[in-house]
């Protein structure tokens, strides 16, 4: 019997999912909340997906497709703010989103908060209207921590994210490495806790011609790596411009980092000395940031993307490459090591020092793509369809729902 069809109140609190993604705040979780809630509207559910205004100009209501609506909520300045700001705003959100429900007479079945600071508006909504609330994290505040790169994360996320997942009806995870660190770091219970990948927009991402991607692209290098997400410590960009250091055989290989924007200007700057120190400024171009639908064209003039974080939940950006039938080199993080098939599909590296990324690299790079492998790289990810994602996560829903 098919499930029932139920009324989703999805929170992203502090960011929008419409927002430009490569942002400093804004990466995969927008990509996932998006696409996820799309394809549950088209499957009959409705959905209603609440953030905050970032900007005046945010309209209070926009349809994002059959079923889908995405409402703008006031809580603290109209403009993109810090995190903890964000927090000290969710009192705001709170009585604006309740004040809206009201307003509208609105009535839902669950709550399904993304990120630690929508956590604790569903413990919120579950005491005063008893709707269950169900807990996507996207990344841990104390996995991040024991990673050790980057500010570290405020003791307020830790203890929030704690109370969150013993709160909450069900934790929904990408990876059951995700799952492990869920239950090592803070306790939680194994049962509570379901495994639910991401996935890649199979029609949006697809091989296309090499030549004429990079002809569009302005593109006259002969080898190419690429390097898409945040610009943010963890990703390891700092490895990888060591890593080119090791590739300076091949002739006229440029390394293409995409993402930033203006928040991102003291990372991209510590970066670009980092180049100059090693002597490859020359070959690197730091492009900012690039719309999501444009990064079609540059997954397929690559030879390689490459993945090189020290930590990340799962790791969509292997999944968009490969789905354009470029090869991925990547660390052993996230889901990387199931998605990617080793030394056939891309490289997971044992670890993230420069020579092993390097080494992984140059298998990828000798020898110019034949469209057989281009069409088994793309079918080696046909399985993570946003429709397959949007079904596991259903019955997820319903467990939270019968639990
Ligand atoms: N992205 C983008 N434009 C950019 C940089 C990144 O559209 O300039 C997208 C990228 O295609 C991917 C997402 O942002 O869909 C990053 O997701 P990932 O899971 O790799 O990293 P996260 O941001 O979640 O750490």
């Amino acid at each position: 019997m098919a499930p029932r069809k139920i009324k989703i109140a999805m929170l992203s609190a502090h960011s929008c999912p419409v927002g430009d993604l490569g942002a400093k705040d804004t990466g995969g979780m927008s990509v996932f909340i998006r696409e996820l809630a799309g394809e549950l509207g088209k499957q009959g559910n409705s959905v209603d997906i609440y953030t905050r205004i970032h900007d005046p100009k945010d309209p209070l209501l926009e349809e994002l497709g059959e079923q889908t609506r995405l409402i703008h909520l006031r809580a603290g300045q109209e403009a993109r703010i810090d995190k903890m700001d964000v927090y000290r705003s969710l009192p705001e959100f709170i009585f604006n989103l309740e004040r809206y429900w009201k307003d509208y007479k609105l009535r839902y079945d669950i709550v399904f908060c993304h990120y630690w600071l929508s956590g604790l508006v569903g413990e919120h909504l579950q005491q005063e209207w008893r709707i269950p609330f169900v807990m996507m994290y996207h990344t841990l505040g104390a996995v991040k921590n024991a990673a050790a790169i980057g500010e570290a994360e405020p003791e307020q996320r830790i203890t929030s994210e704690g109370e969150s997942i013993r709160k909450c009806r069900r934790i929904l995870v990408p990876t059951e490495r995700e799952k492990q660190n869920i239950i090592r770091y803070y306790k939680a219970l194994p049962h509570k806790i379901g495994i639910t990948p991401c996935g890649v927009n199979l029609e949006q991402f697809r091989p296309v011609d090499r030549a004429s991607a990079r002809g569009k692209l302005g593109i006259t290098s002969e080898k190419i790596l690429l390097f898409v997400g945040r610009i943010d410590p963890l990703k390891g960009i700092d490895q990888l411009l060591r890593t080119m250091t090791y590739l300076q055989s091949f002739k006229g290989l440029r390394l293409i980092i995409i993402g930033g924007d203006e928040n991102s200007r003291r990372e991209v700057e510590k970066l670009k000395k980092l180049s100059w120190e090693l002597k490859i400024e020359d070959s690197i171009i730091f492009q900012g940031m690039v719309m999501h639908d444009q990064l079609t064209d540059y997954y397929n003039a690559a030879d390689v993307c490459v993945v090189p974080s020290y930590y990340e939940s799962f790791g969509l950006v292997a999944l968009e490459a490969l789905a354009c039938g470029t090869p991925v080199v990547a660390t052993d993080v996230g889901d990387l090591r199931n998605i990617i098939h080793q030394e056939k599909t891309g490289y997971v590296a044992a670890d993230n020092t420069p020579q092993a990324l390097a080494a992984g690299i140059e298998r990828f790079l000798r020898p110019n793509l034949d469209a057989r492998s281009i069409q088994a790289n793309r079918a080696s990810v046909s399985r993570f369809s946003w429709a397959h994602v949007s079904e596991s996560v259903s019955q997820e829903l319903h467990k939270a729902l019968d639990g």
